[in-house]
């Protein structure tokens, strides 16, 4: 990969399946158990506030226990030593690729330890339950604060920023996404329009497979190291 200087790098659940959080497809396309209509859509928290805000606590308090892994610590190298630009587009709500120590990252479905105030539109960094309620650090304000997090409907963060690094890539990589959520299972087609080599590294083919000029199938703990090892070492 001899002409590569900047990449692109798209994760999905499957990047932390093996740190043990599920992904849509392990829990059968329910999200521990809920519809994805009732726990993450706007209209899903309008109806019902309290089984969504105790959904995302939960949620909240079990990723906390949960640690980096192989892939992620391979990622965060490969953004440490690369010498050109890239950018790794998460579409994680967890923080393992930032525990894991990357620093060129964007979340562009939110994060699940921020909490976002409706009210003043601050967004702030949050460990706790927001079932009861608790007052918005910024204006001092009860009731407005939700999980910042992106749901179905909504639109993702920093749109721009990606699409300028995507049409700026030498090479696309797509780990551990299904290829089933837009706009996100659109990118690889941008990449390529735009001129980029495009790579998938999946347990199994994603839905947009043929958008990808290679695939490569298997887990992420050990697909991701060896190509971060091919990256830089090559
Ligand atoms: P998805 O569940 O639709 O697909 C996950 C993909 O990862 C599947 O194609 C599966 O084959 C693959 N996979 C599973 N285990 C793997 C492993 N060990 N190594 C490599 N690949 C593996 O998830 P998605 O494509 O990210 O899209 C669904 C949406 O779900 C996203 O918007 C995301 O925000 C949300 N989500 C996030 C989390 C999280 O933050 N960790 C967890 C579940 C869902």
């Amino acid at each position: 990969m001899g002409e590569i200087q900047n990449i692109v790098i798209l994760t999905g659940a499957g990047v932390s399946a093996e740190s043990g959080i599920d992904t849509f497809r392990d829990a059968g396309g329910l999200w521990e158990q809920h519809r994805v209509e009732d726990v993450a859509t706007p209209e899903g928290f309008a109806r019902d506030p309290d089984l969504v805000l105790r959904f995302y606590d939960m949620r909240r308090a079990a990723i906390q226990a949960k640690q980096p892994n192989a892939a992620h610590h391979a990622l965060a190298r490969l953004d440490a030593e690369w010498p050109g630009e890239l950018l790794i587009v998460t579409q994680n709500i967890d923080d393992l690729h930032e525990r894991a120590g990357a620093k060129r990252l964007i979340h562009m479905h939110g994060e699940h330890l921020n909490a976002w105030c409706t009210g003043c539109d601050t967004r702030s960094p949050w460990t706790a339950p927001l079932i009861d309620r608790p007052a918005c650090p910024a204006c001092g304000v009860h009731g407005h604060l939700r999980p910042d997090v992106v749901w179905f409907g909504e639109m993702p963060y920093r749109m721009e920023e990606i699409y300028r690094a995507i049409n700026r890539a030498d090479l696309f990589v797509s780990i551990g996404t299904s290829g089933a959520v837009y706009p996100a299972a659109g990118f690889v087609r941008e990449a390529r329009a735009s001129g980029a080599r495009t790579l998938e590294l999946n347990m199994e083919p994603s839905q947009g497979n043929h958008w990808f000029d290679e695939a490569r199938q298997g887990a992420a703990t050990w697909l991701v190291p060896e190509w971060v090892e091919e990256m830089l070492g090559g």
